[in-house]
């Protein structure tokens, strides 16, 4: 893209980031013909509060989401120690993961696979798309076949979309080993869930909401866990889980294997882990810190009505081909969807409001090319994997800058660039 080309037609003033950041750069989309003083990135406070929305918002200066001086880094490919012949895999499981196309391990599963398939605890520190499903699926599966499929596997996850996610890696991998799994998840009927889980499965996968609500009801079978998997702790513990989280911990039996995948480790994750967890081997393969492969920039815009008119030009550019846009509220994001539709372009939502099927609906309209951008709230991205996202949009500032970084993570992956643009109010 870029984020200057298609601000060439605007008035040429001075930009954020020669204000916000000496980073030699490029043009910053900018409307209007007002000139502001430079303050050599030490701008007035802005009103942090309520701009966007009804969520609190921490104060971040906008010069944290310019990086005009992108650097290529052209990180050395990880060179794996393991094949996944080297793993004690069955042989159906090693045709299966040979199926699925995985020929090298990632590096979470590189460090991890062994330590779980000899029952240790495991703490994980790696991000969406490092490959950690696999890495705690893998091991799981054999276990379950070691074990004569005796007791279940329980997964934890924040959202619907990544309990999905992890189940349909599960069953790609539990291809024709008789495995079954019950998927346990707000927003859609519990009864077929309970029928599933009356089945008797070998994984059960869920929310800890609903998987609460059917512990409650003695439909989740929990006495019988000897594995317990938290995928995205930390996400789990900001969405307000942790309640539920540690109300069904306290009903495993004490002799399991627990593994827990996080991005951070927080004090309050430190007190998760040593309430449940016992002596973890912990593998660290963080690779968000780094966003300098990621193009970043900021608009100016003072009102939502002149925000959407400036994304109704950009988006029609050819670079935008494939956009996240963030919004703070549930209402506000599907408003803004509704908006850029009437504008024909073609744009889904994801968000709390919306129901499970219509959720799973918009997804892959927008995984398969069908719609070019998806607009989602925090909570309903968490997780998500998309490859090949050109465009993270900040509509609204994200709550803190641990946000924005999982925000534009979203997009720059696998080694291809990104761009990241967030709007901003002028003259701040
Ligand atoms: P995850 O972080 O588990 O969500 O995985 C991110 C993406 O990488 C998913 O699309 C996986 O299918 C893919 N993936 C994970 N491990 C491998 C591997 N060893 N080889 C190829 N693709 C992988």
């Amino acid at each position: 893209m870029s984020g200057n080309d298609s601000s060439k037609s605007r008035s040429g003033s001075r930009t954020k980031a020669s204000r916000g950041k000496a980073s030699g750069g490029r043009p910053q989309h900018k409307r209007g013909g007002k000139q502001h003083g430079t303050r050599n990135g030490a701008g007035r406070p802005r009103s942090g509060g309520n701009r966007n929305g009804n969520q609190r918002v921490k104060e971040i200066h906008p010069s944290k989401f310019v990086n005009t001086a992108v650097t290529p880094v052209e990180r050395p490919p990880y060179v794996a120690t393991h094949t996944f012949d080297d793993f004690e895999f069955s042989k159906p499981l090693k045709q299966n993961i040979a199926q699925r196309g995985y020929v090298t391990p990632t590096q979470i599963q590189d460090v991890a696979i062994k330590p779980v398939l000899e029952g240790r605890d495991l703490v994980g520190l790696a991000d969406t798309g490092s490959g950690k499903t696999a890495a705690f699926t893998l091991p799981m599966i054999q276990a379950l076949l070691d074990h004569d499929f005796e007791g279940n596997v329980l997964i934890m996850a924040p959202t619907r979309e990544l309990a999905n996610q992890i189940d349909e890696e599960f069953r790609a991998f539990a291809k024709g080993l008789g495995l079954r799994s019950a998927i346990c998840v707000g927003g859609v009927n519990i009864n077929r869930q309970i029928k599933a889980l009356r089945n008797d499965p070998h994984v059960i996968v869920g929310t800890p909401g609903r998987l609460k609500d059917l512990l409650q009801q003695g439909e989740l079978p929990t006495h019988e866990t000897d594995v317990l998997i938290l995928d995205e702790a930390d996400r789990m513990l900001d969405m307000g889980f942790i309640k539920d989280i540690r109300f069904i911990c306290d009903t495993l039996p004490p002799k399991r294997q627990s593994l827990c995948f996080s991005a951070t480790i927080t004090p309050e994750i430190e007190k998760l882990l040593k309430d449940f967890l016992h002596e973890p081997v912990t593998c660290s393969v963080r690779t968000t810190e780094n966003n300098d492969h990621i193009q970043q920039d900021v608009i100016e815009a003072e009102s939502r009505e002149e925000k959407i008119e400036i994304l109704g030009e950009l988006l029609t550019q050819p670079e935008f081909e494939r956009v996240i846009i963030f919004g703070q509220t549930k209402h506000g994001v599907q408003r803004l969807a509704d908006k850029l539709n009437k504008k024909g372009l073609r744009a889904e939502a994801i968000h709390g409001n919306k129901s499970q099927n219509q959720r799973e609906r918009s997804l892959r309209a927008f995984k398969d090319y069908r719609a070019q951008i998806l607009c989602a709230t925090d909570v309903a991205s968490r997780g998500l994997d998309i490859p090949e996202v050109t465009h993270v949009i900040n509509f609204d500032q994200p709550p803190s800058y641990e946000d924005y970084i999982h925000r534009i993570g979203r997009t720059g992956r696998a080694g291809l660039g990104g761009h990241a643009l967030t709007f901003v109010p002028r003259g701040g």
